[in-house]
Order: structure tokens, then sequence, then C-alpha cells
């Protein structure tokens, strides 16, 4: 069923592109594989893939120009391969357009998955589905309804918690970076101060999480933001 879908992996270090390669055939991806930032380029405006693996660290292009370039034409998912550990840097490739990072060295399941989550956000925006209730484990959440239950149990969120809680399930899967929530909840002119968000987000754990201090819902990306766990497959 991944047959149709192109991936194109910029990545100059031959062993990892083989790695990604492997794992991806294994998964009937089509892989069109590029060496150096311009080749990538060339390739994302010829080819058209579905998803873009990129390296921010290559020998001719800075990763975040080839972010910027190819968001001036195209809104195909890209998702940085980093090996950096620098949570600046993280942030800035987002900022520039990337829809997600995966960090040096990564297992093919956790490959896989935001591969998948990446390319889901992209069909859900233009698909049917996006209202359909978010369910993971025990957890529901109906938009439509404004309910959320844990084990059948329905949980009572304040309204910012609910949206926050929302924001966090639509992208399910997905970083989403502090400014992003705090924009979207407070809007564009509230104080870039993660104190309120740090607040209602462990609100929000004590009611949702079987076990706050280890959360299996909402995850922490240090320095980042914050991952809702990946939705059960239907
Ligand atoms: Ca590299």
């Amino acid at each position: 069923m991944n047959k149709m879908i192109k991936i194109l992996v910029i990545e100059d270090e031959k062993h990892i592109r083989t790695f990604i390669t492997s794992v991806l055939t294994t998964q009937q991806y089509q892989v069109i594989p590029a060496v150096t930032g311009r080749e990538g380029l060339s390739q994302a405006a010829s080819q058209c893939p579905n998803l873009i693996l990129l390296d921010l660290g290559l020998p001719d292009m800075d990763g975040m120009e080839i972010i910027t370039q190819i968001r001036k034409w195209s809104s195909v998912p890209i998702i940085v391969i980093s090996a950096r550990i620098q949570e600046d840097d993280k942030v800035s490739a987002l900022d520039a357009g990337a829809d997600d990072y995966i960090t040096k060295p990564f297992g093919n399941s956790e490959l896989l998955a935001r591969i998948r989550t990446a390319l889901r956000h992209s069909n859900r925006l233009r698909g049917p589905l996006a209202n359909r209730p978010y369910r993971s484990g025990g957890l529901i959440i109906d938009f439509e309804k404004h309910l959320v239950a844990r084990d059948g149990q329905e949980i009572h969120l304040t309204q910012n918690e609910f949206k926050i809680v929302s924001l966090l399930a639509k992208n399910n899967g997905r970083v989403l970076l502090y400014d992003q929530l705090i924009e979207h909840i407070w809007g564009p002119y509230s104080e870039n101060d993660n104190t309120i968000l740090r607040v209602n987000m462990a609100n929000i754990r004590r009611k949702l999480e079987p076990n706050p201090a280890e959360p299996i819902y909402i995850f922490t990306e240090i320095g980042v933001g914050y991952r809702m766990a990946e939705e059960d497959p239907t």
C-alpha cells in the first residue's frame, strides 16, 4: 500500500543512507536518494516526493537553507535527521518549516513512526477525518462533543486545558513547539513565557495520566515542546 509513496532521502553519509533505504524498501516505500543539498533540491523539484528526510549536516549546503528553499514552493512534509543534539537547532528547523525531527542514532521503528505520522498529518489536513475522535490506549478525545475520557471515566478539563489537549491530539505523534502552543491558546500577542503553559500541562497530566511522573500520553521534548502519543491504528 506504500508502493505509490515516494520518499526523498537527502543524506551524505553512506551507511545511514543505506540503512534508511533498506528500512523504507521493506515497507515498500519508493526511495529517491540524494547525496548533496543541490542534488536534493533538484530531486525535490523534479520528482515531487510525498515526504523528505533531510540530514542537516550536508557537505555543500546548510540543511536549514534547504528547508527554506523548499518551503517557498512546497508544503511536502520534511523530517529533519539531526546528529546535532542542540535543542536550538531542532527549534530552528521546525521554525523554518520542517514538520518534525529525528535524532541520530535512531532505530527503524522510530523512523517509520515519524514517517507515518507526517504522512498521515499531511493527508488529514485535506481529508474528511479531521474531526474523528482520537484514541490511544484507554484515552478518548472527542473533538466535536468536547469530551475527554480515560478507561470509561469522563475527565473534566478547563477550556484552555481542552484546547491544549485537542491541539496535541490532532497533531499526535508530532512535536509541537512551546511557542506554537502558547500562540494557539493565548494568541499572538501573549508573552513568550512558558510558565503558564507548564502550569496547565501539570494540571492536564494530573487529570489525564495514570502516573503523572511517568507520562504515557503526553511526552516532554526537553527544550523544544510536547508530543502526544501516536493514536491507535484503526
Ligand atoms: Ca551528514
